[in-house]
């Protein structure tokens, strides 16, 4: 088809084409690409944060339900997929998260694309954050709803498109709670006074928080003490928790309206015992041995001070997601395979996944990052950063 050979010629001048390269995981961050099997390049692009996929106690519990239940579910949980494995998940995020019930959804995809459109639709309205993820806006787009956008972590924005738009119907606040490509947070405590202010209905995603912030590792919710004003805490298995699947903490009514009325819940196969299992250790691990995510917060914070020793400018985020700007797309796409080059596999982030003009390069921090690699990053990062600039 002509159409597609001329748009996937533009998109690869552009330095915009996605390419998917297939990776063999060695273990402990490490990672070989499909056919140069002499590299081996250190993995800053996992948001397997806590390293949990490898975790013994996750890996067993994962063995086990799969020897006992079996490879897959079967159906899905309104049919005959509904394992009581499922509902002990349930159970341990709704206390984790501290709300009466909880819902598991098949991804964090799913459930974003899933939760709004059963929360709102024609006639209403949502409020998002510009920055909110892509499976944010295609539930925004799906509901129906009318669509506000408001500048990132913009209270005033906000408020001004509340006090002119709110009117009569239903209204979302969407948000995130750590942005994932700039790790940064959002001010929760002021969204949660607006939502009172002006009777919304708030919803949070957590993927990149859950395992990670508040006293307890359920997130930026928890640490903020906003619990009891968040409709729905969203959260997911596949970051930090080293699994795969995603949550929604809520209250027990909204529980039930969600298995009603959330459609990719209701129309989709219930998630494999092994994956159920895994996510149900690496939740006790998580609380078990806070010292995990307090050593993370700190490996961030480490490879932060060494960027700016080494001259890169920027504003890093509050979180184990750290954003180097680089800006044109094409050098972002240099930088990577400059990085690539000396052993350090990063993801150069470019539009449409961020706005237009700030491609860069985000390094997720993991737990297999030792110190003496991270400060060697930076240096490279500088050094590579000053030699464009010079060029
Ligand atoms: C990764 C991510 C998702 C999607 O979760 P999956 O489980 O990967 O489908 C949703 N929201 C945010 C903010 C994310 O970062």
């Amino acid at each position: 088809m002509e159409r597609l050979t001329s748009w996937l010629a533009e998109r690869r001048n552009q330095g915009l084409l996605r390419e998917l390269v297939p990776v063999e995981r060695v273990g402990n961050g490490r990672l070989r690409l499909a056919g140069s099997p002499a590299d081996l390049l250190w993995d800053f692009s996992s948001n397997d944060y806590l390293a949990l996929a490898e975790h013994p106690a996750v890996i067993s519990e994962s063995r086990k339900q799969l020897e006992e239940l079996g490879a897959g579910s079967g159906a899905a949980r309104l049919m005959s997929g509904d394992l009581s494995l499922h509902h002990r998940l349930e159970e341990e995020i709704a206390r984790f998260k501290g709300t009466p019930a909880a819902l598991i959804f098949g991804s964090g995809y799913l459930a974003n694309i899933g939760i709004i459109p059963a929360l709102v639709g024609r006639g209403d309205l949502i409020f998002g954050d510009r920055l909110n993820h892509a499976s944010i806006y295609d539930g925004c787009l799906l509901s129906g709803a009318k669509f506000q956008r408001f500048r990132h972590n913009d209270l005033e924005h906000l408020e001004e498109l509340l006090r002119r738009q709110r009117g009569k119907g239903e209204a979302l606040i969407v948000v995130e709670s750590i942005y994932s490509m700039d790790g940064d947070r959002a001010p929760l405590k002021e969204l949660a006074a607006l939502k009172d202010k002006y009777s919304c209905l708030l919803m949070v995603d957590e993927a990149h928080a859950t395992g990670i912030f508040g006293s307890r590792g359920s997130g930026v919710i928890e640490e903020d003490g906003v619990s009891a004003q968040v409709d729905v805490a969203m959260g997911t298995f596949g970051k930090a928790l080293g699994s795969y699947g995603a949550y929604a903490a809520v209250s027990s009514e909204m529980q039930a309206y969600l298995v009603n009325r959330a459609r990719s819940f209701v129309y989709a196969t219930a998630l494999p015992p092994a994956v159920v299992g895994a996510s149900l250790a690496a939740l006790t691990v998580v609380q078990n041995e806070p010292e995990r995510r307090l050593n993370l917060l700190a490996k961030a914070a480490f490879f932060k001070r060494c960027l700016q020793e080494n001259g890169v400018a920027g504003d890093f985020g509050h979180s184990q997601i750290v954003p180097v700007l680089v800006g044109d797309s094409t050098l972002a796409l240099a930088a990577a395979n400059l990085l690539r080059a000396a052993g350090l596999y990063v993801t150069p982030v470019r539009p449409p996944t961020v706005p237009e003009g700030t491609a860069r390069l985000r390094f997720s921090i993991t737990l297999h990052h030792p110190d003496d690699l991270l400060r060697r990053a930076a240096e490279l990062v500088g050094r590579t950063l000053a030699d464009f600039e010079q060029s």
